[in-house]
């Protein structure tokens, strides 16, 4: 079998899975692997210009999705991991479709312009020994629900190894976050000795604005601790979790970045100010939320160092809509439903952050305990559910770990009477969809399996 007839039978692997109903997208991957083995690294030679590579605790799949947007809009083809199967099959799962359509439409063994793969922190050393990359931005380090394990420094190691196998790399690196100040100057060079050093660009924000609401956050901040001499870090602004411009007294400080912005956050939008090259250019960006803000400066850094237009990104940001259940907003029956995915608790506070005083809005939270979500839901009392102490609306609460989020509501002084507890996620999503007035909206707030879950129900309403 050659290449072209592997990209052929995944794609007839990925369509006859679909047909049956499975939502496959990391299997027709595995197959691929197991009858072309060299897919992966054979790859390489269908792109034609940069490869980018996405990783971090949190705003993968967003961040990927904006840069994917920009380059499209720049009249580029693009390879990109959209669905966010983000583990080595699932991507060859991605780019075996890209390249059949790519095949398709241009002919065969016409490559694409760009790669742009999200790939899951654990695995980037293994994509890394298959495709060298050009640049690989690093979106954050943020604690997850298996953090108070140790697991941060785990996951970091395993960034670090992805990175040091792959000599020809270009770091674009989150400023703001101190957790990743170290992750280049630990590595061994022993890969690029005799070179020059790694090219490390910074992005960050040196001002953070919040405009028509209200930000205060309940939850306390938790000291951070400088990643070197492991005393407290000082901030002389601190804009959420760990991120923010940060100091220590053994002299380590915020790198000063070489795409650096100003934003302000409103509650539906951002606008960002971003400084690069000595312009300053402004871009609307049309998603909620400081952490998304952060995304789209990490997209704008990258497609900086493509080399696309400041109009074209402008568009593309204007234009992007994000990938379902990450800030999507949908109509079903005339209802206005949106989805909000929350997996750990630095996301969820900043997701609940925005949802502080809504009006006409009523709540579905939906918490499964599955492996995919993280079988530990004790993040829970970590995020900041404190933003419905004085709700005065319905809150729906679904999934295998309902009551785990009732009793946390309860401990938020959530009014027991608003609460409406059932494990079964149709049913409740049924129920919270024909409570809703005319005027009023659902905001839905799943683990990533019941996220799936709702997806399916929501796609069988709007067929
Ligand atoms: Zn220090």
């Amino acid at each position: 079998m050659n290449f072209r007839q592997a990209v052929s039978y995944t794609n007839k692997i990925y369509k006859f899975l679909r047909k049956i109903n499975s939502e496959g997208t990391s299997l027709p991957g595995k197959y691929l692997r197991k009858f072309y083995p060299d897919f992966l690294i054979e790859s390489q030679d269908y792109v034609t210009s940069y490869r980018f590579a996405i990783t971090g605790t949190n705003g993968k799949t967003t961040t990927a999705g904006i840069l994917a947007q920009i380059l499209k809009e720049a009249q580029k083809s693009v390879i990109h991991n959209e669905l966010g199967a983000n583990m080595p099959n699932g991507i060859a799962t991605a780019i075996a479709l890209g390249l059949y359509n790519n095949f398709k439409e241009y002919g065969d063994d016409t490559p694409v312009d760009n790669f742009v793969i999200e790939s899951d922190e654990a695995y980037l050393k293994e994509i890394f020994e298959n495709i060298s990359f050009d640049y690989l931005l690093v979106t954050n380090l943020f604690r997850d629900q298996l953090d108070r394990y140790g697991e941060l420094d785990i996951t970091k190691k395993k960034i670090q190894e992805g990175i040091r196998i792959n000599p020809d790399l270009k770091l674009i690196i989150n400023a703001d976050d101190p957790s990743l100040y170290d992750i280049e100057k630990n590595i061994k060079n022993d890969m690029i000795a005799g070179r020059k050093k790694r090219k490390v660009y910074y992005f960050g924000f040196e001002n953070v604005e919040f405009c028509d609401f209200d930000t205060q956050s309940n939850s306390p901040s938790e000291v951070i601790y400088c990643p070197v001499c492991k005393k407290p870090l000082k901030y002389s602004k601190r804009f959420y979790s760990q991120l923010g411009l940060w100091s220590c007294d053994c002299k380590i400080k915020r790198p000063k970045p070489d795409i650096s912005a100003e934003v302000k956050v409103f509650r539906n939008y951002s606008i960002l100010n971003v400084k690069f090259d000595g312009k300053n250019i402004m871009y609307k960006l049309n998603l909620a939320g400081l952490y998304n803000a952060y995304n789209a400066l990490g997209a704008i850094s990258c497609a900086y160092l493509a080399g696309i237009d400041r109009k074209i990104i402008a568009r593309a940001l204007d234009n992007y809509k994000p990938v379902f259940g990450r800030a999507q907003s949908t109509t079903i029956e005339g209802k206005d439903v949106s989805l909000y995915l929350i997996k750990n608790p630095t996301g969820a506070s900043e997701v609940l952050r925005g949802l502080k005083n809504a009006q006409n809005t009523k709540i579905l939270i939906a918490i499964n305990d599955k492996y995919a979500d993280g079988r530990d839901v004790s993040w829970l009392w970590d995020a900041d559910f404190e933003v419905f102490k004085n709700f005065s609306n319905k809150i729906f609460i679904t999934g295998t770990r309902a009551d785990d989020m009732a009793l946390r509501l309860k401990y938020a002084d959530v009014n027991l009477g608003l609460m409406v507890i059932d494990n079964n996620i149709k049913k409740t999503f049924d129920y919270a969809l024909k409570s809703l007035e005319q005027d009023e909206k659902l905001i839905v707030l799943p683990t990533y399996t019941a996220l799936l879950k709702l997806t399916k129900i929501i796609k069988e309403k709007t067929k």
